[in-house]
């Protein structure tokens, strides 16, 4: 395709993930030329800079295409305000506070006929979708995901995700769950949930989730940010045709025990071409399952109180 032929594409939020994942994957990409920025703080070069999301829709309404990386808390606003201005909407996980403004979201898109895709990075890994297809014609008698990084060294400075509305260990537990949604047919009920606050947070550290599917296979899964070592992010479920594991994230695939497949990283362009046919064909992509999962945690939640959290507790290491 030619420079002429992308779709112009402004990026909201320049910050951890709008850098690291983003930027590249539209620079390496086909489809989308950035052709503007907004951000308080945070500038990309060789591109027009707003730090008013008003002033950008203001100025640029030729730019019919917005990518929203900011945190959730305040995603909802400019969403809003973007599909009203009848441009189409990226939205990075999660894809809202609550599940009440990612429905009106769906909504106003669908009533404004513009693209809104709800992103789930962690769908995108290389082994998902042949999970999702292997498990088709199994029998799923148990499912375990257990999720535990070191939020020091993957949320550096971010205090937002400790605030109301932050989802604490569910922002990168929600990327567990929006695996297990997309490879599990079927609805799953959250029965019991164990959230763990450090005393001087407002979001948990770590959790502990009891599901099933709809037939009644328990899931178990743990989240904990606690982690120092090797990080886990690993799903397995166990099968009358054997188990099935995930593991790095959804990156490698394991069936009884031999590696099935395994790739380099494409979580991020694998988004940016989903994105551009979604625009193309007209259509939206917004599933908020894990975030119903997520909502369902906390509505269940018994609450445990652990030691406050201090992010330069862990420079003295
Ligand atoms: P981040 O590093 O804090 O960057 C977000 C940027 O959004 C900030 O730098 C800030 O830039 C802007 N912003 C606008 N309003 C803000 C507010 N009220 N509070 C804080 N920042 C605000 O966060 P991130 O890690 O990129 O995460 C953003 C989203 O991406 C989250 O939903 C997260 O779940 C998702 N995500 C993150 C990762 C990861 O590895 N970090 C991976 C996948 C997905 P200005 O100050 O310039 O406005």
């Amino acid at each position: 395709m030619t420079v002429q032929n992308r779709i112009a594409l402004a990026l909201a939020g320049v910050g951890k993930i709008a850098r690291d994942q983003h930027l590249p994957a539209v620079a390496n990409g086909r489809d989308f030329a950035l052709v503007a920025a907004i951000s308080h703080h945070g500038k990309v070069a060789n591109t027009e800079n707003f730090e008013s999301f008003d002033q950008f829709l203001e100025a640029r309404p030729d730019v019919r295409t917005i990518s929203l990386c900011t945190p959730p808390n305040v995603r909802f606003e400019m969403a809003k305000k973007a599909i009203a201005a009848g441009r189409d909407v990226l939205l990075e996980k999660p894809p809202a506070t609550t599940l009440g403004e990612a429905e009106a979201l769906a909504a106003m898109a669908a009533d404004a006929g513009v693209t809104l895709f709800a992103t789930w990075h962690s769908r995108f890994a290389h082994g998902v979708e042949p999970a999702r297809q292997w498990l088709t014609d199994k029998a799923i008698r148990r499912i375990e995901i257990v999720w535990k990084e070191d939020v020091r060294r993957w949320h550096p400075g971010q205090a937002w995700i400790w605030d109301a509305g932050g989802f604490g260990v569910f922002d990168p537990g929600i990327n567990a769950l929006s695996i297990l949604t997309a490879i599990v047919p079927g609805a799953i009920i959250v029965d019991h949930a164990s959230l763990s606050f450090p005393s001087n947070r407002q979001q948990p550290i770590a959790a502990r989730l009891g599901m099933a599917t709809a037939e009644g296979a328990p899931i178990s899964a743990e989240f904990d940010w606690r982690q120092e070592g090797p990080q886990a992010w690993d799903i397995s479920v166990e099968t009358d045709a054997g188990t099935l594991r995930l593991s790095k994230g959804g990156a490698e695939l394991y069936i009884a025990d031999a590696l099935a497949t395994t790739g380099p990283d494409r979580e991020y362009p694998g988004i940016y071409d989903r994105f551009a046919a979604l625009i193309r064909s007209r259509q939206s992509d917004a599933d908020f399952q894990p975030l119903r999962l997520v909502a369902d945690a906390f509505l269940r939640g018994e609450r445990q109180d652990v030691a406050p959290f201090r992010e330069e507790d862990g420079k003295a290491k």
